[in-house]
């Protein structure tokens, strides 16, 4: 096959020849061309969530995690008190960064089956004052499920807490206006619904902010304020950037706008997530998530209930016809995950869904209700 795998998962993800070409030039990090990149990116990644007038956008090295990090580290002082709303691992992981860091946490676990609770939040929030700012996963990326934002932020602002929300797998797709709702912090990065390659993160940190934030970081690297202000005086990174990613970047925001933004993103990932549910519902593979609930982001299915079903044999298959799945991530049940987003179309879905049939077949488990 002289096509790359296409990667179904949820980062890194499949990228276009023309972002990758976009890679082939060596940057100098203190260079003036290499400089307006960044402002460029900045400035383009601020029109996105319509923030330009509310929020600075502070660029950081690393897998989307570090941003993550850095902005509780950064927004959260060291006297706070993290309350993170938990429906899966990616609200596990904020409120364990959270605790290692030293910030006090609360994680109110419920379950992965349903979004969290505007009304439980509110109850919690009055029940402690000490609670000083809410973390909020946007699309928990380990079943797919999606939280609703604007509901806790509304809660959020009139109780008068912050919110920090870990936007990485919905950031570019699901529409998000930083006009209609107030947040402190908003994290994304590079390799996921924008379709760049992985290497950075970005934090959106509300204006008024971020001047009371200096001094908040126990980590030096963390620092988004210091990154930040750094940035404004000079133009530049403060370390070492990531000059081909941010390269990278720039050219698949450039293919964004093309496309037609967020709406038209969203469209395409939409028509994947049909395809892809409609074609495995005919294999007999059920989402782990009530219809109504699905994402356009990533799907969890349950694997099936077949003695001869096997993950790795199944993953393998699959890799062979040029698919790569990505296993599921919950405890409780047997499930594996596909990815909804990535420069895909429903083309490739169907091609995918016509490979997953065919590993089954494979490995003698017949389609449940074909
Ligand atoms: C991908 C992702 C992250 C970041 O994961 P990294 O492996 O550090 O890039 C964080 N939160 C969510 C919801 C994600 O989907």
């Amino acid at each position: 096959m002289d096509r790359d795998n296409i990667l179904l998962t949820p980062g890194p993800l499949t990228t276009t020849l023309r972002t990758k070409l976009a890679m082939l030039k060596d940057w100098g990090s203190w260079d003036t061309d290499f400089n307006a990149l960044t402002a460029r990116v900045r400035g383009e990644l601020l029109d996105i969530l319509h923030a330009r007038d509310s929020h600075v956008l502070v660029p950081l090295q690393g897998s989307g995690t570090f941003s993550v990090e850095a902005a509780v580290a950064t927004v959260v002082p060291r006297d706070g008190h993290l309350l993170v709303l938990d429906n899966g691992a990616y609200c596990k992981r904020m409120g364990r960064l959270a605790s290692l860091m030293g910030r006090r946490t609360t994680i109110a676990s419920r379950s992965e089956e349903a979004p969290v609770d505007p009304q439980e939040l509110e109850r919690l929030l009055l029940e402690d004052p000490s609670i000083s700012h809410v973390g909020l996963i946007h699309c928990e990326t380990g079943t797919g499920i999606v939280n609703p934002l604007a509901e806790i932020a509304e809660v959020c602002e009139r109780l008068g807490r912050g919110l920090i929300v870990d936007a990485m797998s919905s950031f570019a797709a699901l529409p998000i206006d930083a006009r209609a709702l107030r947040f402190d912090a908003l994290i994304a990065a590079s390799g996921k619904c924008l379709e760049g390659v992985p290497g950075m993160g970005f934090v959106f940190i509300r204006k008024a902010i971020v001047d009371g934030c200096a001094g908040n970081s126990h980590s030096l690297a963390m620092d988004l304020h210091d990154q930040h202000a750094y940035m404004e005086r000079t133009g530049q990174w403060r370390f070492t950037p990531p000059t081909h990613v941010v390269a990278a970047l720039a050219e698949a925001l450039s293919q964004y706008r093309e496309e037609g933004g967020q709406a038209a993103r969203l469209a395409r990932y939409q028509a994947n997530q049909r395809v892809l549910v409609e074609g495995l519902a005919a294999l007999g593979l059920q989402t782990f998530l009530k219809p109504e609930l699905l994402s356009p982001i990533i799907l969890t299915f349950r694997a099936p209930e077949h003695a001869d079903y096997d993950f790795k044999a199944f993953y393998a298959s699959a890799k062979a016809q040029g698919f790569m799945l990505y296993p599921g991530k919950l405890t409780e049940v047997e499930t594996f995950r596909v990815g909804c987003i990535g420069a895909i179309g429903p083309k490739e879905m169907q091609q995918a869904v016509d490979a997953i049939a065919r590993a089954l077949q494979g490995m003698g488990v017949r389609a449940a209700a074909a």
